[in-house]
């Protein structure tokens, strides 16, 4: 325990620990926005996804009507052959003809569904190809992402780093400080945008930049108890003062 310690100088080391506070934060936000770049390359790599999920629901549509049109020029090549054999036993002109326009129907029916698997075929290939495309993308994106993940590991391992050597600076220079004043300095800091403590010169809150009240501008100097601003509420030290 520091208990020999004046205000003033621990008003002092409440400022540098304030100095520490804000190197913790920077490096804090710095950890945080890191994986953004990680964020961006997940997002490309769930679009690419997406369109191979589309691409395959298309490719299935295709197949299935490839399958109905493969059984349906079977259910023909039957009815062919059977039309066949009616036309060579038929008994007059009128059954010739009958036999003769089915016949007709089911070769002109049959070409039709040639024509179709056809198409077919040239549709999956147009989506093999597309497909393949996407993935050739898709896996040069996840190739950057692994390369930036491992970036981003080395980088946080970097700022831990760091940050454990403030943490415990931090921890080093607490001791000097009352746990009231610590407690105050520490309740402001979380509400006042990171800044607890804030220096008054010229008769001004350095903080909010409004001016003090003459009266309260004199005990701060004299620094016999802490002080807080009115209009910020933080607390008021003197700069350089002995
Ligand atoms: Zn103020």
């Amino acid at each position: 325990m520091n208990a020999t310690l004046s205000l003033r100088d621990q008003l002092k080391l409440l400022e540098q620990v304030q100095e520490l506070d804000v190197k913790i934060a920077t490096l804090d936000r710095k950890k945080g926005s890191l994986p953004d770049a990680l964020k961006e390359l997940d997002a490309k790599i769930a679009g690419f996804q997406k369109t191979l999920t589309a691409k395959a629901a298309e490719k299935e549509d295709i197949e299935k009507g490839q399958r109905q049109a493969k059984a349906a020029l079977e259910l023909n090549q039957d009815r062919l052959a059977r039309a066949s054999g009616k036309l060579e036993n038929v008994g007059n002109q009128q059954e010739f003809q009958a036999a003769s326009k089915e016949m007709e129907q089911l070769k002109k029916s049959n070409e039709e569904l040639a024509k179709q698997q056809a198409d077919f075929t040239a549709k999956l290939a147009a989506i093999a190809a597309e497909c393949a495309g996407v993935e050739a993308q898709m896996n040069e994106v996840k190739g950057e992402r692994d390369k930036v993940s491992q970036a981003v590991l080395g980088q946080v391992g970097e700022l831990d780093g760091s940050l454990g050597e403030v943490l415990n600076e931090r921890k080093e220079r607490v001791v000097g400080v009352r746990k009231d004043l610590l407690a105050r300095y520490d309740r402001l800091r979380g509400a006042r945008a990171g800044l607890g403590i804030v220096p008054a010169t010229g008769g001004r809150c350095n903080g909010c930049n409004m001016h003090l009240p003459p009266q309260l501008f004199n005990q701060v100097q004299r620094c016999e108890d802490i002080y807080n601003c009115p209009s910020c509420n933080r607390i008021l030290f003197i700069p350089g003062a002995r």
